[in-house]
């Protein structure tokens, strides 16, 4: 469909990864956060991301400085006005997302296409209050957006072919490969296969079948997976794991994605993982 300026809504992780691909790729991108202290340390991450591939030959001075220029930091909505497509970043709020496209239907083009990239709400809902739910997807990067290969790409109830179209067009053009999750189901794709495999190494854990070291060990030589499961569960954050396993169970009504109990006692007793210095493994202050 030809997009060319692009909208990101929410200059944290995913969305300074989003833009500077984008922008790397060769789109006009307009990226927007609530304060410009955080659009300042999101190009910062950019500048020294790019200045890194310098050093190692793998992009020149002339490239960063042509990606820069095609990125437009904003606190402002209305500089969303003549983006082609515009993808929200903002953290997992249900009120939050459906309050960004309100604000954005009311200042966009008519034929915009607005994505979102939740990780875990419903695509359709979401939709319901964009004012435009034909013309709204799911855009589901990972992160870091710079290294990860895959976005998965979501119809919601009423998401147009025209629109998954568009959204692929992006995706290949940033250079990934995307997957098209045709139902808006929890976790769509990767993180339906993820989490519930997550909340099993637990209950082998638990049931004493194993060590952590073991379970990693297993499941790295025997499936050469690059990470294990007890390591992925630290890094991601125990805590996480649990909210994404009641929020399957809840909305699938199957008591079969119910978290293990260790994991609940575990976001008890504060042992999430990295962040709290303590989880399946013991991390340095
Ligand atoms: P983050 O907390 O790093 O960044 C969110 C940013 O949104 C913050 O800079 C915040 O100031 C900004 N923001 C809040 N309200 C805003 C508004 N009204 N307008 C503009 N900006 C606003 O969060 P993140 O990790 O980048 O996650 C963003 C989204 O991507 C979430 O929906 C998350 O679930 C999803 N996601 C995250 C990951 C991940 O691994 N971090 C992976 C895939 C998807």
């Amino acid at each position: 469909m030809g997009l060319n300026s692009i909208g990101v809504v929410g200059a944290g992780a995913m969305g300074t990864g989003i833009a500077h691909v984008a922008a790397m790729s060769g789109y006009q991108v307009v990226l927007r956060d609530i304060d410009q202290k955080y659009l300042d340390n999101s190009i910062k991450r950019m500048t020294s991301l790019m200045e890194r591939s310098i050093s190692k030959g793998k992009i020149t001075e002339e490239d960063k400085a042509n990606t820069l220029a095609r990125i437009k930091t904003t606190t402002d909505l209305g500089d969303f006005k003549d983006c082609d497509l515009i993808v929200e970043a903002v953290i997992e709020n249900l009120d939050l997302k459906k309050q960004v496209f309100a604000e954005l239907n009311a200042v966009c083009k008519e034929e915009t296409i607005f994505a979102t990239n939740t990780s875990s709400m419903s695509v359709t809902a979401i939709a319901a209050a964009s004012g435009r739910e034909d013309r709204f997807c799911g855009i589901h990067f990972f992160n870091p957006v710079q290294v990860m290969k895959l976005v998965e790409v979501i119809s919601g109830l009423n998401t147009s072919e025209d629109t998954i179209k568009a959204a692929y067009e992006l995706a290949q053009k940033m250079g990934k490969t995307p997957v098209h999750v045709k139902k808006d189901v929890p976790g769509f794709i990767v993180n339906r296969l993820l989490v519930p495999y997550l909340n099993e190494a637990a209950a082998v854990y638990a049931e004493g079948i194993a060590s952590a070291e073991d379970i990693d060990t297993a499941v790295k030589l025997g499936l050469n997976y690059p990470m294990g499961p007890m390591q992925m569960l630290d890094m991601g954050g125990v805590d996480l794991t649990v909210t994404i396993m009641d929020y399957f169970k809840e909305e699938f009504g199957n008591e079969k994605y119910a978290p293990e109990l260790l994991l609940r006692q575990m976001v008890r007793a504060n042992k999430l993982g990295q962040k709290t210095g303590e989880g399946f493994y013991k991390y340095d202050a």
